[in-house]
């Protein structure tokens, strides 16, 4: 019966846009179907939904580069190269700015995809061998950031644990002649603490299991990550999927490409530092018991078991306790890390600049951490949720601002949709003087007793009767039931978080202190920019998500991409693509394709396209409220209308 089914049934249907019915079951068995048969990209019109092989597939290879070159997006297969090609064609062509948005949760393939797009402009635009040279560096620039900013967690065994967003710059020609990152929010509480089954980011034990004995020697390093309090937490060492010795051989390359070096006494700094432990004297006091920094030791054991206070011209020492102690010795690891890290984006930005920034246009990546909610959610995942609330609000201010406008620009009449605005959950979290980081920052900043369970309670104040608002004390009954008392739960778009507000003002003063004279967040401030950045460019979007917890191949799990489907705002986005006219093509391109199916339009059709396809489709009995002409395109009103012609061609 092979011969009978169409290319929907045999491979599903390449854009979401044509799927007969918005419904969940139906979106998800489309996708289920593609997966089975290895295809895991599918289109929402222009957007570009991933599906996590976790295999190598064979569609990664120069060829499949040259075929997408310059290609029409919609002749092909589904590929991410097909939508870096769109990019960088519509750049070139309208000499405007563009990015890439890439969203998904953990594990789900948003590094993977954002190395793929960076290796199709850096394999398949023209180039100069004076270029190269930046092409180089921009290539090297991932695997150094991934060393420094990656580790193994328990859902991705190369977890990103920041968030970047890459500049790639091109003259007019479409040379890639610079690039630029942008780094947020390092999770730099890794560094001094692990959990179980999870590491610290990948150069310590790239350093300590590939270093060259003579370096190891010189920074009075083990070879052996046993030995280091900062390595063990996690008890897992060790990775199959993971080889430390051949990474620190591709890590120290790339370095040397980037011209940086002086690097690893940091490093080893750090894991020093970590093994710095305390006594504690007759009164309970911290004392230093080893020295293993080579640094003098009068002035570590004041710095890591005396406070300083300021008191009028003099200043007092003040003894620690041996938590107190250990609290320093983390803090200062931790800033070490974080300043080492921030330095290091800053020399790849150097080594990337464009020396004739005169003519350009860019194509940002973003490669951002999706929503996160675990079983306990701190002040990380709220950070992490609050800038995927941004990034959703963007989204639909420029999905929708980009239909209104094409349909203005094609003179076909706007029919608004309705759909939900998340505007009410970010003003929630940011409005000055209202919003939780405000009253954050004022908790943080208010002199004398305030705690992470006063900031609760200013919140309780605050925020009463909000309707994405819940704290035990403001539930009703059956809720209160699931709070504890310290928590704070927000109803998302993507769904409902709790957090535990333990720690909130101590991480937000580690971020308030960096730029205190301002007062806004460093965070907040920084996604308000990001946002900025967005906006002035044209935007395309690859949604990946997750097919299974165990990283397996070959598993589909249904209830999980059900779960990210939702967050992801998928349907919604299809329901704004569908709402007026699901689909649309340039005549040119319509009249390409189905021109065989009219006798008056096949071979040659010798007048304009738009007349062409006006022919074709009353030859095809198009109702004249099925379509509408607008001005470079044909607009279906239903896909069933698309099927039928689809069908048609097909058998002819
Ligand atoms: P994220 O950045 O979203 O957390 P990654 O991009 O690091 O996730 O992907 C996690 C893992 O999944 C990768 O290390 C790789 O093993 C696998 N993977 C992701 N995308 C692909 C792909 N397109 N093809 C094959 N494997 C992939
Ligand atoms: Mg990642």
């Amino acid at each position: 019966m092979e011969g009978a089914l169409t290319a929907r049934d045999r491979v599903g249907i390449q854009d979401f846009v044509l799927l007969d019915e918005t419904t969940d079951a139906a979106f998800l068995s489309n996708l289920k179907k593609r997966f089975s048969k290895d295809l895991i990209y599918t289109y929402i019109g222009t957007l570009l939904v991933s599906v996590n092989p976790y295999k190598e597939l064979d569609i990664y290879n120069k060829k499949q580069m040259d075929l997408y070159m310059g290609v029409n997006f919609f002749e092909l297969p589904p590929h991410i190269y097909a939508l870096a090609d769109n990019a960088y064609q519509t750049m070139l062509t309208e000499f405007n700015n563009h990015f890439i948005l890439i969203s998904g949760e953990s594990g789900a393939g948003k590094t993977e995809a954002s190395k793929k797009i960076l290796q199709y402009y850096a394999v398949s635009c023209p180039s100069t061998t004076l270029l190269n040279t930046v092409r180089d560096k921009m290539l090297m620039s991932n695997p150094v950031l991934e060393a420094f900013g990656n580790a193994k967690t328990l859902k991705n065994d190369n977890s990103s644990r920041f968030g970047k967003y890459m500049d790639i710059e091109f003259d007019s020609q479409g040379d890639a002649v610079g690039g630029h990152i942008l780094n947020y929010l390092l999770e730099k509480s890794r560094v001094v603490h692990q959990n179980h089954g999870e590491r610290n980011f990948h150069i310590f034990y790239q350093l300590v299991e590939g270093g060259e004995d003579n370096l190891l020697h010189q920074l009075g390093l083990e070879r052996d990550s046993q030995h280091y309090n900062y390595l063990t937490q996690g008890e897992c060492a060790i990775v199959s999927s993971i080889n430390d010795r051949n990474d620190w051989k591709t890590v120290k390359n790339a370095l040397q490409i980037i011209n940086i070096d002086h690097l690893f006494g940091i490093i080893a700094s750090v894991l020093h530092l970590g093994n710095v432990q305390f006594d504690s004297d007759s009164k309970g006091h911290a004392l230093l018991n080893n020295n293993l920094l080579g640094v003098d030791a009068r002035s570590l054991q004041e710095s890591l078991t005396f406070r300083k206070i300021e008191a009028r011209q003099d200043q007092v020492l003040s003894p620690f306790t041996i938590d107190h102690a250990i609290y320093a010795r983390d803090a200062l690891a931790k800033a070490i890390y974080g300043q080492t890290f921030t330095w290091l984006v800053s020399r790849i930005n150097e080594s990337m600049e464009n020396k004739d920034p005169s003519r350009k246009t860019v194509i940002g990546l973003l490669d951002i951490y999706g929503f996160e909610v675990f079983y306990v959610n701190s002040f990380e995942q709220f950070c992490i949720n609050y800038c995927n609330e941004k990034l959703q609000q963007l989204f639909i201010q420029l999905t929708l601002k980009a239909e209104q406008e094409e349909y203005e620009a094609e003179d076909i009449e706007w029919e608004p949709v309705q759909f939900f605005n998340n505007k009410i959950i970010c003003d929630l979290v940011e409005e000055k003087h209202r919003g939780i980081i405000s009253i954050l920052d004022e908790e943080c900043l208010r002199p004398g007793d305030a705690t992470d369970l006063t900031f609760l309670e200013r919140l309780e104040d605050k925020m009463g009767n909000h309707p994405h608002f819940v704290t035990h004390k403001l539930a009703d009954k059956m809720t209160r039931k699931t709070l504890e008392r310290g928590d704070f739960r927000l109803l998302h778009y993507a769904g409902e978080v709790t957090y535990c507000v333990v720690g909130f003002l101590d991480k937000n003063n580690d971020l308030l202190y960096r730029n205190i004279k301002d007062v806004a967040t460093q965070f907040k401030s920084s996604l308000l920019k990001l946002t900025e950045i967005l906006m002035a460019k044209e935007a395309w979007y690859i949604r990946c998500l997750k097919s299974n917890e165990s990283k397996q191949p070959g598993q589909f799990d249904e209830a999980l991409i059900r779960h990210q489907v939702k967050y992801l705002g998928l349907m919604e986005h299809l329901r704004v693509r569908r709402a007026g006219f699901a689909y649309r093509r340039k005549y040119e391109v319509f009249l390409k394709r189905y021109k065989p199916l009219c006798p008056a339009t096949w071979p040659h059709w010798n007048g304009v396209p738009a007349d062409g396809v006006e022919v074709l489709v009353q030859h095809l009995g198009y109702f004249p409220n099925e379509y509408k002409m607008g001005r470079t395109k044909i607009f279906i009103r239903h896909p069933r209308t698309l099927y039928a012609t689809e069908d048609a061609y097909e058998k002819c």
